[in-house]
């Protein structure tokens, strides 16, 4: 496919619509997704996984929004939720929650009970007390909750820090000598079905041998419980594709290379039939999404010239809080001469910044720019920091479009607020 994001007669395109014009129409900052973009990577992971049974469980915390969620409901998809709120959002976007999988290392005791008599699939439980309150949870309720242990298979994803999940130093997941231990009490608890096995190492992984490192521990211990009488149903992998943030480094493996890595790791569990799962979120979301902003000011001083433009950390916070890189292109003539610039934001805050010492076409104000590939944690991770409403949300179709999400306004921002005469 086309990239959805491209020039036509100088004029920056998502699929045929101009970016000009969805900017004139909402205001900026806005969020514009291609609804083709995110259907083709829908397209890409069920074509790599053609051959095992498996199900896309789309990790919700990448792009929450009620039209994103739709477009992925329509595919088929299920969802890997990390709050309550997730599944409300997951439900009232008409998806299925018998579909779910809930992950996530603090489920609240509400949480979980909610999630039970929404008669999710599957809990990914994630310590030896969580199971253990998941287990009376159901008793009170008079159910069996199914849950499969997400274990830690102690593999280094190579990534960012932050967005490290599967080393044993993490917060995440059960150690694997724990986990076998869970396995064999929680196999004969009345209240609980075990239905499998779950991992997620982190984000943003631009190889597939962390993967396949990751799969070769799930499978020992599949196989391993298997000769101890215990026979799990699923395998969860978890999410963590990487995608081309267009800095020049590690291009990350497309599904399909993905997908004939996992397979070939999954081969010993051939003979159990197992479904397998995926969570993805960035790699289905991440390129589909820019972020329009219209520049404010130019300014230099004598070290340096800055862009000020109007959206910020509060909009798009990957750069200030992983130190990430987006493309950045001009949304008119990109042609035209550049400039080495930092783009900043007007947040009262250093690490207010969505690039630094960018090579970027001379914008003045009132110019649009165009961050690229901000389709995933961007509005999800979007805040109301320094009281900025967060901005609108346009979903594009061929030569249709809708507002997804309105931009806040500041009464909503203060709606739940009084003053205090004490
Ligand atoms: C965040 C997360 C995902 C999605 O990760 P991506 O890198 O966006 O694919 C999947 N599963 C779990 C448990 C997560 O926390």
């Amino acid at each position: 496919m086309i990239s959805p994001f491209h020039y036509r007669a100088d004029e920056l395109h998502c699929e045929e619509l101009s970016l000009s014009s969805i900017a004139e129409e909402v205001g900026t900052p806005c969020y514009v997704y291609s609804q083709s973009a995110i259907e083709a990577a829908v397209t890409a992971y069920q074509a790599a996984l053609q051959g095992l049974r498996y199900r896309i469980c789309y990790s919700v915390k990448a792009n929450s929004s009620l039209g994103i969620l739709r477009v992925l409901v329509a595919r088929g998809l299920g969802a890997d939720i990390v709050s309550l709120g997730e599944l409300r959002r997951w439900q009232a976007a008409g998806g299925d929650p018998r579909k779910v999988v809930f992950s996530g290392v603090g489920k609240t005791r509400e949480e979980i009970d909610a999630a039970l008599m929404a008669d999710i699939f599957l809990f990914n439980v994630e310590s030896e007390e969580e199971l253990a309150v998941i287990a009376e949870v159901a008793r009170t309720r008079g159910v069996r909750a199914r849950v499969a242990l997400r274990v830690n298979p102690d593999v280094d994803p190579q990534t960012h820090p932050y967005i490290s999940t599967g080393l044993k130093q993490n917060k995440f997941g059960i150690s694997m000598p724990t986990a076998r231990r869970l396995f064999e009490s929680a196999a004969k608890h009345p209240s609980l079905e075990i239905l499998g096995i779950d991992c997620h190492i982190g984000s943003q992984l631009t190889k597939t041998s962390p993967f396949t490192d990751a799969v070769a521990r799930l499978v020992a211990m599949v196989l391993d419980l298997e000769r101890a009488g215990i026979r799990l149903r699923t395998l969860d992998l978890g999410g963590g594709l990487g995608i081309d943030y267009g800095k020049g480094d590690a291009v990350p493996p497309s599904p399909g290379e993905y997908g004939l890595a996992i397979k070939e790791a999954l081969a010993p569990l051939a003979h159990l039939d197992m479904e397998i799962l995926c969570e993805p979120g960035r790699s289905i979301v991440g390129p589909a999404g820019v972020l329009l902003t219209r520049v404010l000011y130019r300014k230099a001083s004598e070290a340096k010239h800055f862009l000020i433009v109007d959206a910020a950390m509060n909009d798009l916070m990957r750069p200030a809080l992983y130190n990430s890189y987006h493309p950045m292109q001009a949304v008119r003539d990109p042609a035209r001469t550049a400039i080495t610039t930092d783009v900043v934001g007007p947040i009262c805050e250093t690490g207010d910044f969505l690039a630094r010492e960018r090579n970027l076409p001379v914008l003045d104000a009132g110019e649009l720019l165009c961050v690229g590939a901000a389709g995933a944690y961007g509005s999800s991770m979007s805040s109301n920091y320094n009281t900025r409403p967060r901005g609108a949300e346009v979903l594009v179709h061929g030569d249709k479009h809708a507002v997804i999400r309105r931009r806040e306004t500041l009464e909503q921002l203060m709606a739940n607020e009084q003053v205090a005469e004490l």
